[in-house]
């Protein structure tokens, strides 16, 4: 049995790789939801195309899964032009962006994944590169050193963030264009759904296609990997087919409700529900309490209660809502019979 955090994580996992290129969208038509984003990005590739020119820099920000890197492979292949990937922990020193920029053809895409994880030296480097287009280059060291200017081609630069409020503001700034992108409604999900489905030939019905819509937190990512998931439950529990019965009971077996919380999510609630009188408690302490990592709670299980009017962040600590309390006591007196035997 899959442990369900690794099936509700959004950040990529092992097995992953494989399949989300091939159900990687290559145009933009393809992309499903963002619209606001899709709209504006038409119109300004559009322009560079006529003109023959770059686009202006790209700032993508947003929580893992939701299709950034997918936007900078689209951005590349509607502009007929090529791209480098590279993110911000693997440029250790300028050296290595020097050999990256030198390398790109004129009008090519760099995406820079998790820029905001860039170390200072090379942040300052890319400053005039992204600018003029040029990079001081010093070879040696001491009073031998001599700095060199090398003329770059005219890149555009796709950078992706999941912190975008840890982006010093120079870098920020150099940015022509800035995109947030926002989790994905159920709707948009359940059209991720039945497109992945299609390219792997994975028989599923409407219904049972809307169970996984509805439990994947929001996330593209999360959604094509539950599909996987329940493909295998459905080839070897049933038929092959994915119907809504197979995916409520897959996903049941795998610990995801129908409100696509998880077990640590549940404990969460709970915890600040039972041991803390709703709240509000501090994120350490909370932390300690369900045996989590506190980063971890933060990044990837407050988001999607938050968003699910869970949970709130007060000044003073986590909250647990009304909505909260109803579906925890709610489902304890369900699960002791007490909704059944009043
Ligand atoms: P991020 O870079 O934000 O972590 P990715 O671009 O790697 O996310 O997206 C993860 C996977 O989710 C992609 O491989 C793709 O299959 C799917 N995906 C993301 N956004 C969309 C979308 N708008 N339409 C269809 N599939 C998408």
């Amino acid at each position: 049995m899959p442990d369900s955090r690794e099936l509700i994580s959004s950040k990529a996992l092992p097995g992953d790789e494989t399949t989300e290129v091939s159900l990687r969208p290559l145009v933009l038509d393809d992309y499903i939801g963002q619209e606001s984003v899709k709209r504006n990005l038409k119109v300004y590739i559009e322009a560079a195309r006529q003109r023959q020119e770059a686009i202006d820099h790209v700032l993508l920000s947003g929580p893992p899964g939701l299709g950034k890197t997918t936007l900078a492979h689209i951005i590349a292949n509607e502009l007929n032009v090529g791209i480098r990937i590279t993110s911000g922990p693997a440029i250790e020193r300028s050296g290595d962006l020097v050999a990256i920029l030198t390398n790109l053809e004129d009008r090519d895409v760099l995406f820079i994944d998790e820029i905001h994880r860039l170390n200072h030296q090379a942040e300052e480097a890319l400053y005039p590169a992204m600018e003029d287009f040029t990079f001081d280059w010093i070879a040696g060291k001491g009073p031998a050193a001599r700095t060199y200017r090398l003329k770059l081609p005219r890149f555009t630069l796709v950078a992706a963030t999941t912190r975008s409020g840890l982006l010093t503001s120079p870098l920020r700034d150099r940015f022509g264009i800035s995109f947030r992108l926002d989790y994905y409604s159920v709707d948009e999900l359940f059209q991720v759904v039945m497109r992945s489905a299609r390219i792997l030939g994975i028989s599923i019905d409407e219904p049972g296609a809307m169970e996984i819509a509805k439990r994947a937190r929001g996330t593209p990512r999360i959604a094509n990997r539950l599909l996987r998931r329940v493909r295998d439950y459905a080839q070897v529990k049933g038929d092959g087919v994915i119907d809504r019965d197979i995916s409520c009971e897959s996903l049941a077996a795998m610990g995801i409700d129908s409100q696509g919380l998880d077990g640590l999510d549940r404990k969460i609630l709970s915890a600040i529900i039972n041991n803390y009188d709703g709240g509000p408690v501090g994120l350490s302490t909370l932390a300690a309490s369900v045996s989590e990592d506190a980063g971890t709670i933060e990044d990837v299980y407050e988001p999607y209660l938050m968003q699910m009017g869970f949970l709130e962040r007060t000044p003073r600590g986590r909250v647990a809502t009304q909505k909260a309390m109803e579906y925890i006591l709610g489902s304890t007196y369900k699960r002791k019979g007490l909704f059944d035997n009043p």
